[in-house]
């Protein structure tokens, strides 16, 4: 018996998909938390100290997106979106409002648990800190601000190490272009995309084994991209 279970709230009207939800958190030991609009979702994030929020974006009273940024003014719980395809912009704009990840329906009971469990774990503070980041055989020293393959140093520009850099400081999570283009280039090039494909391209060239099929720097259609370890 764990003496602090993690809790967990589900946002979902859908009554099938909210009892299917709870069902899978249930058996993995989560506890859980049920609210089927956005209102009951915030008296919920506050009364109910969630660890986590799963977030579906079509909600009667409004939209998710709405809830991301209301919560994002006190807290930091990390927040899954579950997505149908019909809304595909709301899942951008809730990214971007400050929403870790997301599902798109139908999902599997393994999809959920995994990327669940991911967002504890960073939330833990699990995979943060670490000063030098290894994958493939790529070594990125953040302190030295060196990058080897296969113990041979790689030139980044300046541009390409700090794209890189904050790829690996939110290893795990998707992140949206207008996130990258944010950080990397600043708040004037939110639209650019292109610097970012065109970037990327630059860093699957230099340290993924086959970059026509990268392993670390994945695109994440239509959203954005997200490095795996
Ligand atoms: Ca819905």
């Amino acid at each position: 018996m764990n003496a602090h279970p993690v809790r967990i709230l589900v946002v979902e009207d859908e009554l099938q998909i909210r009892h299917f939800i709870r069902q899978t958190l249930e058996r993995a030991e989560y506890q859980v938390i049920e609210a089927a609009t956005v209102q009951q979702a915030l008296d919920d994030a506050v009364s109910g100290k969630p660890d986590l929020v799963i977030l579906d974006l079509g909600l009667p009273d409004g939209d998710g997106v709405d809830f991301v940024r209301a919560v994002r003014d006190w807290s930091r719980m990390p927040v899954l979106i579950l997505s149908a395809r019909s809304d595909e912009n709301e899942k951008v704009n809730a990214l971007d409002a400050g929403a870790d990840d997301y599902l798109t329906k139908p999902f599997s009971v393994g999809e959920l648990l995994a990327r669940v469990r991911a967002l504890l774990r960073r939330a833990e503070g699990g995979d943060a800190g670490a000063a030098v980041v290894r994958f493939g055989d790529v070594e990125v020293d953040l302190a030295r601000r060196t990058v080897l393959r296969a113990g041979a140093p790689v030139h980044l520009t300046a541009r390409e190490y700090r794209l890189l850099v904050v790829l690996l400081g939110n290893a795990g999570k998707v992140m949206t272009h207008r996130q990258l283009l944010r950080e990397v280039w600043g708040p004037a090039y939110v639209d650019s995309t292109h610097y970012l494909r065109i970037y990327v391209g630059h860093l699957r060239q230099k340290l993924e084994a086959d970059p026509t099929q990268p392993m670390h720097l994945r695109t994440e259609i239509g959203v954005g991209y997200r490095f795996q370890a």
